[in-house]
């Protein structure tokens, strides 16, 4: 009988020391849809225990200066670029996305997340007035919160958890990080290196599991004040119930339903490949990801035949594969999801261009179980359709004509989301005029997704509340307060 391969069993990481659990969860491969390797499933127990030592280790952690913090911060992320390539290999089968993607985007942003913070906390100042008639002089100062509850979703694994960890840290918090219990592997990595890297036991606690058990014990715990969470909107509102009794200060990024608007100037040779682009990256699994495209009616036409000749060249392809552009989706349940979205527009009567069910998917035999789908092109569709209204997050787009500035403003702004927006003119006036009206916390105009980290990230209406960024994250990661002094 052929021995069975031992799963690969994770372990919590609580006051320093990994953990076992008493009971576990599977986690599959999304690019064979064969289990792989096993996640504690963590409840209160776990998350008391966590408290407990974030508690201990938050005295010593908060006085440390912020050169100490910092020195921590740039040793981690040295250390996570030595095992770069493990990393990488990691989230690209654990995820789904291609090797590619987490060796060039996932993991040197993971890494960049720490040097950036450990060199923006040294850099923030506070604020003094003087009220001579008084004899007053008023200034703030700034102090850590205490413990942080960390939540991080699937798509961006270790890139989202770094992203709140490295400021949680440099501002002098202790913290406990929930990732997401279908992508939990590079978190457990991380560990491995934090005593490496100086991190004294208790300031940064992992614990692993799913959300309605492990995340709401988080979110619930009296000792937790603070909140960074990042996912979908139903569970930001369970989030906000739960933390309600509390007041907990909250950080909520959230989903969104992306515009593209492409005005008749637009330079179309740069436009097609980036909205290519920003419509498929990662599978479509991007907050930021564009999911309706707005065209001019005069190149509607030419638009659609170009963007769908080059959607047809996003090859969809194992992780592995250096020439693919698209792996797998996370979940068959995802899957299942995203195509249900597909035929709902079809029973709509709308037109599929490409991808779903008018293209053939080609993958090796080891692979046709995997959660594999053709990025897929929408038209003819209405805007109240909920392919046009709800967030998919998968390689799905819908691509429909415009008349007036006007007019397009208006329908972009028609959804309940408000977090990214694309705008391609070469009209300077109309770029500016066009992003100020947008409701979306991100306007890129003829470019999409490039980042700078020390400006404000988040979304507006149901797409999140505050924003992260080197002075919006500190803030958050810090409580503020105003001295008076009558001399
Ligand atoms: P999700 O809301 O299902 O899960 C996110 C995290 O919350 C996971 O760790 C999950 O275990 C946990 N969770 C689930 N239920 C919980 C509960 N009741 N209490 C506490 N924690 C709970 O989201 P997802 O499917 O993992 O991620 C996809 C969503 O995330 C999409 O909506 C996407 O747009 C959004 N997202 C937003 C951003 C952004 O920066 N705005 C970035 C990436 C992803």
């Amino acid at each position: 009988m052929a021995a069975t391969k031992a799963l690969l069993m994770l372990e919590n990481f609580i006051d320093g020391k990994f953990l076992p659990c008493t009971s576990y969860i599977d986690s599959y491969d999304p690019s064979t849809g064969e289990v792989y390797y096993r996640v504690p499933d963590s409840g209160k127990e776990e998350i008391d225990a966590a408290v407990e030592a974030a508690r201990r280790a938050f005295p010593g952690w908060s006085s440390r200066s912020p050169q100490e913090r910092s020195q921590v911060l740039n040793k981690l992320a040295d250390l996570l670029e030595q095992s770069l390539e493990e990393l990488a290999q990691a989230e690209s089968k654990d995820q789904g996305k291609t090797l590619t993607l987490a060796r060039t985007m996932d993991i040197p942003r993971s890494v960049q997340n720490f040097r950036f913070f450990a060199s923006s906390v040294l850099h923030h100042t506070s604020e003094c007035t003087q009220m001579d008639h008084l004899g007053c002089m008023h200034y703030t100062v700034r102090t850590p919160v205490g413990i942080a509850g960390l939540i991080s979703p699937w798509n961006l694994p270790l890139y989202l958890l770094t992203w709140k960890i490295a400021p949680a840290m440099a501002a002098g918090n202790t913290v406990i990080a929930k990732p997401s219990e279908l992508t939990s592997v590079t978190a457990w990595m991380l560990c491995k290196l934090l005593d490496k890297a100086g991190v004294p036991p208790g300031v940064v606690n992992i614990v692993f599991g799913t959300g309605p058990r492990v995340g709401e014990a988080l979110v619930s715990h009296p000792e937790v004040p603070l909140i960074s969470f990042t996912g979908s909107q139903p569970t930001a509102e369970r989030i906000t119930q739960l933390s309600a009794p509390h007041c907990k200060k909250l950080s909520l990024e959230l989903g969104g339903k992306n515009p593209a608007i492409i005005f008749e100037d637009a330079n179309l040779d740069e436009c097609i490949p980036a909205t290519v682009r920003s419509s498929f990256a990662n599978q479509g699994e991007i907050c930021l990801c564009t999911s309706r495209i707005f065209v001019q009616k005069s190149i509607y036409s030419e638009f659609l035949k170009r963007f769908v000749e080059a959607t047809r060249k996003w090859k969809v392809g194992v992780p592995s594969d250096p020439s693919a552009s698209m792996g797998a989706l996370i979940s068959k349940a995802h899957l299942e999801k995203v195509r249900s979205y597909v035929k709902k527009a079809l029973s709509e009567g709308a037109q599929i261009q490409c991808g779903e069910g008018v293209d053939k998917l080609h993958l090796p035999a080891r692979n046709q179980a995997g959660y594999f789908m053709l990025p897929t092109v929408i038209t003819d569709i209405k805007d109240e359709s909920c392919c046009m209204k709800e967030e998919i997050f998968g390689p799905v787009t819908c691509v429909t004509p415009f008349d007036s500035e006007e007019e397009v403003i208006q329908r972009a702004n028609s959804v309940k989301y408000g977090l990214a927006a694309t705008v391609w003119s070469r009209d300077v006036g109309r770029v500016h005029r066009v992003a100020k009206q947008l409701q979306s916390g991100l306007v890129w105009t003829n470019c999409w997704l490039i980042r700078e980290l020390n400006l404000p990230f988040g979304g507006m209406k149901s797409s999140g509340i505050g924003r992260e960024g080197a002075k919006d994250s500190y803030d958050f990661f810090t409580e503020i307060k105003t001295i008076t002094v009558k001399h």
